[in-house]
């Protein structure tokens, strides 16, 4: 049966020649297209998509001179479409079918949007810019918007004299229109779907073309900010090198342009030759940046050109595939950034954003990793941690079993196979399948069709080693789902080797006294709890056991406290024995911990509390020195911002407080500091700081000189502690101060105040309306997120209260999610806090 959502497959577009003029100060435009159709049955009218459009006008014309009118057009406003009635009916065969439109350019960063910037003179200047994934190209110009309905795209933009033109081509013709207005001809596009059509007009600048083999790189910008566009450069051109080797393949079309945006939804969206991005993670001065910073745009950067590939040219055949576009495209830029700069040791902060996915698939409410996808609103769900994280972990899971060179050859014949058309997830696993002659399939349907994911429990009998199996749940409930999982063992001081773990364990003969590490690598995405004294042999060995490893040991510990099978006072002794610790993503995971410790102590406990905190980190802080060096690693500077952080805010350090108050005001005043430290001291200040500093640090966020440095100063302002400057940031966030792309972030991060978050709460429930208007609908769920760290049985009653009144739809599964991460946090405070005060006051 047709889903009522497709469009009837009567009529196939192959070309669209399409011409659009913004007007800017009137925020609308208009425009017109030539469709080249075929038409594969008798028709009296043509489906179509478009929405908030005007159809002014039509006809369909064919090569023998015949011309029939539209006559009459209705519009479908739950199916964003129009159907255009045809004064006489239309025999199969070619056809030409024009349209003349008109839209207003819209605010909620979606469809054809504007987005504003003032100048130095403070002037505003208006950028009209679009974001069609993954349905909003019908927002734009009336179109089959489906992403099999793939055709060749040749775009002419008419522009004010002086302004940019950009769009998924190279520039190939411009002509002056007199009146100061020119009309510019691009080069028409691959076959390609309506998703990754883009079109920039405004005042911009470009950087000169960087050649990456014969392709020209550019990076797009905000007058004033070219001095920020190298590093994503220098990304780029490494990225371009990568993958052209890894997929076998040329790049796929002509030229590539990455544009940054001063309003953007999304990170970045990777239209053909076009990429949009966030200032933020595209514009940098790696002179002022951190670590993590750099890593994210790198990140992004080698994102959006592996789709150029792996989803531009071959592409999937209906939204339902979106998250293998995503997973895959993560997946890549981890293996290229961590070619591009080895130092940063990027599995480690991956197993990082594990954390994040394992934490959501843990609940009752996860969901399987793709799912049947009807009305492409379906999709929004799709853009979430389980499709970026635990995609991309399942992907390298499988990298790791297969072997990279039988990975890398099963996409090459994926994308040989499949260029310019769509596909199935199966297809890739048949290609996976048939150049390693493993069972693909089998294997990654379990991890694909099925949400959650394995406990592995280690245990020794008289043979050796025995590892089992069950669901982890956030919960400790009980559930009988199984996985294949494909495991890294190895025992302390003997090799790793792989096994393939099946529903009812397996055992494995072992020297009685072996420490052996499941899930060596950490490069499967399951958890681990040893029983008897299993782990202590293991913690009794650290310097054996690989960083990301330890990673692994802190994390699954924690794990095991917020599910109730541990206590907080036993990870915190466990805490305890890292001491010598130097990897920054191991204590990443200590901080992580003992900062849910710390919302559930106070008074004495408390200030015993920050005394064990500090007993841990200053040390490691002693060992590392409160100054950066020149001859410091990366990820060494990292390493000492993290501990700067951990003493300041968690053990209420006075050094650390004192040291943080330095290297921001240094900061402030455009000396030179450590991009670590710096980043660091804004947050130690913030949440030990006074009016006075938060009066700074509304200026340093107006004035500063990057995008980053911007953030930094925005998100530490709900972190001061003094009420009346919690609602000074909240209400700013209706103000026009901070932008709607920015606001809900602020207004979660307000959540996560230990002491004030509460009052975010009040401030959210009492605005609700006011802020869903005025922030896009994708990042509505966005600003909710601070609600998991309301812990108190109040809150959370009042939040199951307020979603039933007030849900998200767009994002339902989200907030379920959300809601029981809540009401997770409510249980261990009930836990912890008896627990944790009883252990720090003894
Ligand atoms: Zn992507």
């Amino acid at each position: 049966m047709q889903d009522r959502y497709r469009l009837p497959r009567s009529v196939i577009p192959s070309r669209y020649d399409l011409t659009i003029e913004p007007d800017l100060e009137a925020a609308t435009f208009s425009g017109t297209e030539a469709v080249t159709v075929e038409v594969h049955e008798r028709i009296d009218e043509i489906v179509i998509n478009a929405l908030d459009l005007e159809i002014d006008n039509g006809w369909l014309s064919n090569a023998a001179g015949t011309r029939i009118e539209v006559s009459g057009i209705a519009f479908d406003e739950e199916l964003q479409r129009a159907t255009l009635g045809l004064a006489d009916p239309a025999d199969p065969g070619s056809w030409t079918l024009y349209l003349a439109f008109r839209g207003e350019l819209n605010d909620q960063l979606h469809g054809f949007y504007r987005s504003t910037y003032a100048d130095d003179d403070g002037d505003i200047h208006t950028i009209a810019t679009t974001q069609f994934e993954a349905a909003d190209a019908r927002r734009a110009f009336p179109c089959w918007d489906e992403p099999d309905l793939k055709a060749v795209f040749a775009i002419t933009l008419i522009v004010p004299d002086g302004l940019a033109a950009i769009s998924n081509g190279p520039e190939v013709e411009r002509e002056d229109l007199g009146n100061d207005r020119i009309r510019v001809r691009f080069a028409e596009t691959m076959s390609m779907s309506t998703y990754l059509v883009a079109f920039v007009v405004g005042r911009l600048e470009c950087s000169d073309p960087v050649d990456a083999d014969g392709v020209p790189i550019r990076v797009v910008y905000v007058p004033g900010k070219g001095h920020l566009t190298k590093f994503a450069l220098d990304a780029a051109v490494f990225s371009m090198w990568f993958f052209t080797d890894y997929y076998g393949l040329p790049y796929p079309d002509r030229k590539v342009d990455m544009i940054a945006l001063p309003d953007f939804a999304q990170g970045a969206m990777e239209n053909t030759g076009c990429i949009t991005y966030r200032e933020s993670l595209l514009l940098v001065d790696p002179e002022q940046a951190t670590q993590p910073e750099l890593e994210n745009i790198a990140d992004v950067v080698a994102h959006e050109l592996a789709h150029q590939w792996f989803g531009n040219l071959v592409t999937m055949r209906w939204w339902n595939g979106i998250w293998l576009n995503e997973a895959f495209a993560t997946f890549m830029a981890l293996v290229t950034v961590d070619a591009w700069r080895p130092d940063w040791e990027r599995w480690s902060s991956f197993a990082r954003a594990c954390t994040s996915a394992k934490e959501v698939d843990a609940l009752h409410a996860t969901r399987a990793i793709e799912y049947p996808v009807h009305s492409p609103d379906d999709t929004a769900g799709m853009f979430d941690v389980l499709t970026y994280q635990k995609g991309a972990a399942t992907l390298r899971m499988l990298d790791r079993y297969l072997g990279g060179d039988e990975f890398r050859d099963g996409i090459r014949l994926y994308l040989q196979r499949h260029a310019y058309g769509n596909t199935e997830t199966h297809d890739l696993w048949n290609a996976l399948e048939e150049a390693s002659g493993e069972p693909v399939r089998r294997i990654m349907d379990q991890w694909i069709w099925q949400g959650g994911y394995p406990l592995l429990t280690v245990s020794s009998d008289d043979e050796g080693v025995r590892i089992a199996q069950r669901r982890f749940l956030a919960d400790g409930a009980d559930d009988v789902t199984t996985w294949d999982v494909p495991l890294r063992v190895r025992e302390l001081g003997g090799e790793e080797r792989s096994v393939l773990v099946p529903a009812g364990g397996v055992s494995s003969p072992a020297d009685p006294d072996a420490a052996m590490v499941a899930n060596a690598g950490a490069s499967s995405f399951v958890r681990v709890r040893y029983d008897g004294d299993l782990l202590d042999r293991l913690t009794g060995r650290l310097s054996e056991v690989s960083p990301l490893e330890r990673y692994g040991l802190v994390d699954d510990h924690w794990a095991a406290v917020s599910s109730g099978a541990a206590d907080a006072s036993a990870f915190v002794r466990f805490a305890a024995g890292f001491q010598d610790e130097d990897d920054l993503a191991v204590w990443q995971a200590l901080m992580a911990g003992l900062g849910w410790c710390d919302r559930f102590v106070e008074g004495e406990a408390r200030e015993r509390f920050r005394g064990f905190v500090r007993g841990l980190v200053a040390p490691a802080m002693d060992r590392l020195g409160w100054e950066a060096r020149e001859e410091d690693a990366d990820l060494t500077r990292a390493l000492r911002g993290a501990l700067l952080q951990g003493l300041g805010v968690l053990g209420a350090d006075p050094n650390a407080e004192a040291a943080a108050r330095e290297f921001e005001g240094e900061a402030r005043a455009g000396k030179p500091v450590d991009p670590a430290l710096a980043a660091a001291a804004v947050n130690v200040v913030a949440v030990a700081g006074d009016a006075d500093y938060y009066e700074r640090f509304w200026e340093a966020y107006r004035d500063a000189p990057t995008p980053q440095e911007q953030l930094r100063y925005l998100i530490a302002l709900p972190l001061f502690r003094d009420p009346a400057l919690m609602d000074r940031t909240l209400a700013a966030t209706l103000g026009d101060d901070i932008r709607s792309q920015n606001a809900p972030f602020v207004v979660a991060f307000a959540g996560t105040n230990r002491d004030l978050g509460p009052r975010s709460w009040t401030f959210l429930t009492e605005h609700w309306d006011d802020l869903v208007s005025r922030f896009p609908s994708s990042l509505t769920i966005r600003m909710v997120d601070g609600v998991r760290f309301l812990s108190r049985p109040e809150d959370v009653a009042a939040a199951a209260a307020f979603f039933e009144r007030h849900p998200i739809p767009q994002s339902a599964k989200t907030l379920q999610q959300m809601l029981e991460r809540q009401r997770i946090a409510a249980a261990l405070r009930l836990r912890a806090t008896p627990d944790l005060t009883a252990y720090f006051s003894s």
